[in-house]
């Protein structure tokens, strides 16, 4: 039997102290117990700590149980905690009201600890095995970096919050040089794993809070830098090419050097009525083809006054 995640949290709210302190016993060794006493004080802390499992009395003064739970479910940030109501209505009607509400489950008063044990055990492990299936659902199996639809959920968000704050955003586009090549002479697996140690460096090279790294697809990468001028991106994109030749991982067939390089498109932007996520990104190919067509091994920022050209 595999036992819940050490660091799970579990948010206990209740209007009342005595069932606040007899439920914390109860569950005190399956996690680190928080409690409120009121609905709003409730949300406000499940916001700042991210409980896995929320214990949720149905009859509170004020705002009640269901309308927590209705803002839990409607808020991004809140609704992957589960909620179990604990409430003294105990008809089949009370219960499948609960559970068409959206709680995963529903704990009767009076409380019984064995019963609230396996429920909350039972509910920590569903939790820890969803969080993993997220994990997985937003990686790229090869590298371990972000998939393509996790960075474009990511670039769309960035890319609203960059407009709403008309701040510039970086994106930068990575395609490592005459890759063909290199399966061809030493193999499918010595490309992947050239391709591991390229994600490596660029685990390394976003590290700052907000940037990200993914696996656009292929031999293609793609990084996110948060609040950075078009001046502060070219200094990046070279930094990076230098990085990854760095690397020195041989490749005696390649056209810029004897080792594996990439080319590098750059495009900054501050975002305006009218710009895409999608024309961004197409600027920073553009430049990438650019950086191909003179010669590999270098990085190109995308032109910013007009950033769908195209490039003969
Ligand atoms: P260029 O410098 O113009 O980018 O040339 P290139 O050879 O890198 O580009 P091309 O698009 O012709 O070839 C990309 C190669 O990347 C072909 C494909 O076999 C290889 N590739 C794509 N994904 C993987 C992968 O997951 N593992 C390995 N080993 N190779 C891959
Ligand atoms: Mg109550
Ligand atoms: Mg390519
Ligand atoms: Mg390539």
């Amino acid at each position: 039997m595999t036992a819940p995640a050490p660091k799970s949290t579990i948010l206990i709210i209740d209007d009342n102290a005595d069932t606040i302190r007899l439920l914390s016993a109860m569950v005190r060794e399956q996690g680190r117990v928080l409690f409120a006493t009121s609905g709003a004080a409730g949300l406000e802390l499940a916001r700042l700590q991210r409980p896995q499992l929320i214990l949720l009395d149905v009859e509170m003064q004020g705002m009640d149980g269901f309308a927590v739970n209705e803002q839990i479910r409607r808020d991004p940030d809140l609704r992957s905690s589960a909620v179990i109501f604990v409430t003294a209505q105990s008809s089949p009607e009370a219960e499948i009201a609960c559970l068409d509400a959206g709680a995963v489950d529903f704990i009767p008063k009076p409380l019984n600890a064995p019963v609230v044990q396996a429920r909350v055990r039972t509910h920590l492990r569903l939790q820890a095995a969803l969080a993993t299936l997220d994990d997985l659902a937003n990686q790229d199996g090869l590298t371990g970096l972000y998939n393509r639809r996790y960075f474009d959920r990511q670039l769309a968000t960035e890319f609203a919050r960059h407009r709403r704050h008309q701040l510039p955003l970086g994106v930068v586009l990575i395609d490592v040089d005459d890759f063909k090549l290199f399966n061809d002479r030493y193999g499918h697996q010595r490309g992947d794993a050239c391709l591991q140690e390229v994600a490596e460096a660029l685990i390394d090279g976003s590290r700052r809070p907000g940037e990200l790294a993914g696996r656009y697809g292929g031999e293609e990468f793609v990084v996110l830098l948060p609040n950075t001028t078009p001046e502060a991106l070219a200094r990046y994109g070279e930094w990076l090419c230098r990085r990854i030749a760095a690397l020195g991982i041989p490749h005696p067939g390649a056209s810029a050097a004897p080792h594996v390089t990439a080319s590098i498109g750059l495009c900054s932007l501050i975002p305006a009525d009218g710009d895409t996520p999608q024309a961004m990104l197409h600027a920073a190919d553009m430049a990438l083809y650019r950086a191909k067509r003179a010669g590999r091994n270098r990085s190109v920022l995308a032109d910013g006054a007009e950033p769908g050209e195209q490039v003969a």
